[in-house]
């Protein structure tokens, strides 16, 4: 059975997306650190928790994962913190380039080799911030783009194998991700995406003849819409 390792996978998109690939036939190694916010019980589905940000439990992952059927990596586990760069706290700053840049490029090492061996996928979910100036976003922003200009690199690097690297970049979608910020998607359908379209754009993508290769997908919703929130003060 091929593997598929989904990080951020008890929340969202990475959600969306195991229960895709369950679906599909694969076994998913869900990395997230807490899997009892979702509902998500499935003999191919495997919890492994895992601080995404903390290197040594990061590193630990290759010895609780059979490496050598890991045929798909999807990195999805992300955060963002927005606000005027000088309000955003130094640990905010951290977790963010941490978990959404850094953590992507350990876990691409540590499964690299099976990956290129199995001719497999590396899917980045990055964001519409990564391709434009991202206001009040910027270090979410920079954090995004390294991430979809290490995929785009790797792929250079690594096409050669039959692996293939592709970089989605959502725009708004309809997620927890908002939860703590100071805005948030409007009710109005059209004005955001839903997780399970990103998960049908991931299906797309493995069910395409193999030597085409999607390096990047960007998707927006039809109306760009926000509802504002109260902002919070930061140190
Ligand atoms: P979400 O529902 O909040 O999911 C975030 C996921 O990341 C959760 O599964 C969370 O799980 C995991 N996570 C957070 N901190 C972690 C840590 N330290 N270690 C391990 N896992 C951690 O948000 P989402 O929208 O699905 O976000 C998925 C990705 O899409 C992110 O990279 C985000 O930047 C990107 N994105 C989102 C949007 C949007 O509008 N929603 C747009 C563009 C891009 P635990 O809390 O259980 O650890």
């Amino acid at each position: 059975m091929k593997n598929a390792i989904v990080t951020g996978a008890s929340s969202g998109i990475g959600l969306a997306c195991a229960y895709k690939l369950v679906n599909m036939g694969y076994k998913v190694i869900g990395v997230s650190r807490d899997f009892s916010k979702c509902n998500c019980d499935h003999h191919n589905f495997v919890h492994v928790a895992c601080d995404l940000t903390k290197k040594e439990q990061l590193v630990a992952l290759q010895h609780k994962i059979d490496k050598q059927n890991t045929y798909i990596l999807i990195n999805a586990a992300g955060v963002g913190h927005f606000g005027p760069h000088e309000t955003l706290r130094i640990d905010q700053i951290e977790e963010i380039i941490t978990l959404n840049l850094t953590a992507p490029l350990l876990l691409t090492k540590l499964f690299l080799k099976p990956l290129k061996e199995n001719s497999g996928y590396i899917f980045n979910i990055s964001s519409i911030s990564a391709q434009q100036p991202a206001i009040f976003g910027a270090a979410y922003g920079a954090s995004k783009a390294g991430l979809q200009h290490f995929g785009h690199s790797l792929f250079k690097e690594a096409r050669k194998s039959g692996l293939k690297v592709i970089n989605i970049a959502p725009d708004i979608t309809n997620t927890a991700f908002f939860d703590g910020l100071d805005f948030k998607p409007t009710e109005d359908p059209q004005s955001f995406i839903e997780p399970e379209d990103i998960a049908d754009i991931v299906a797309h993508t493995l069910n395409l003849r193999p030597n085409t290769v999607v390096t990047n997908i960007t998707l927006e919703p039809q109306k760009f819409k926000l509802e504002k929130r109260p902002r919070k003060k930061s140190q």
